[in-house]
């Protein structure tokens, strides 16, 4: 699913504090999120903020997110599409944070051993985690979801690092 705004006519206003939203970036972002205005780990306001807010120092080319308001307690927060105010997915607290970016490896390890497009490593793993493929997206993943996949990927490597002489 593609964001409405990439093909309508209407003039896209950025919200604060980012200085544009590209029509042309939006049409890029096929696994589409609506913005969030409520955390989904404690139901508070979510607010866009630079992340420096987050890390201290401006990070990366876009350097803007979605942040849970209660950031002393909760934490949650995720990145946005590049030119974009579109989340990477939902917002995450640092437990899933974590969980996302270990598992993570193991899934980019067995797309590049296949040779995979993007589309037919999600269309393998949905299958194996029983979910449909919209629904399978480390920027969706809760803790217990990223563990199931990265093990299912890590098993897959292993097996096939055993089968190969
Ligand atoms: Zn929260």
């Amino acid at each position: 699913m593609i964001d409405p705004r990439a093909s309508s006519g209407e003039k896209l206003t950025p919200p604060h504090p980012l200085p544009y939203v590209s029509r042309k970036a939006l049409k890029r972002v096929t696994d589409w999120i609506e913005p969030p205005e409520q955390c989904p780990n404690c139901g508070s306001p979510v607010e866009l903020v630079n992340n420096s807010e987050i890390y201290g120092r401006e990070y990366g080319g876009w350097p803007y997110a979605y942040r849970c308001f209660d950031h002393r307690g909760c934490d949650s927060y995720v990145g946005l599409h590049p030119n974009t105010d579109l989340p990477l997915g939902t917002l995450a607290d640092s437990f899933e944070r974590q969980a996302r970016k270990d598992n993570k490896r193991h899934f980019m390890t067995w797309q590049e051993l296949n040779g995979w497009s993007r589309k037919q490593i999600y269309t393998w793993l949905a299958q194996r985690m029983g979910i449909p493929v919209s629904q399978c997206h480390w920027g969706l993943f809760g803790v217990e979801q990223a563990n199931l996949a990265g093990a299912i990927c890590e098993e897959a490597i292993e097996k096939m690092m055993e089968a190969s002489p």
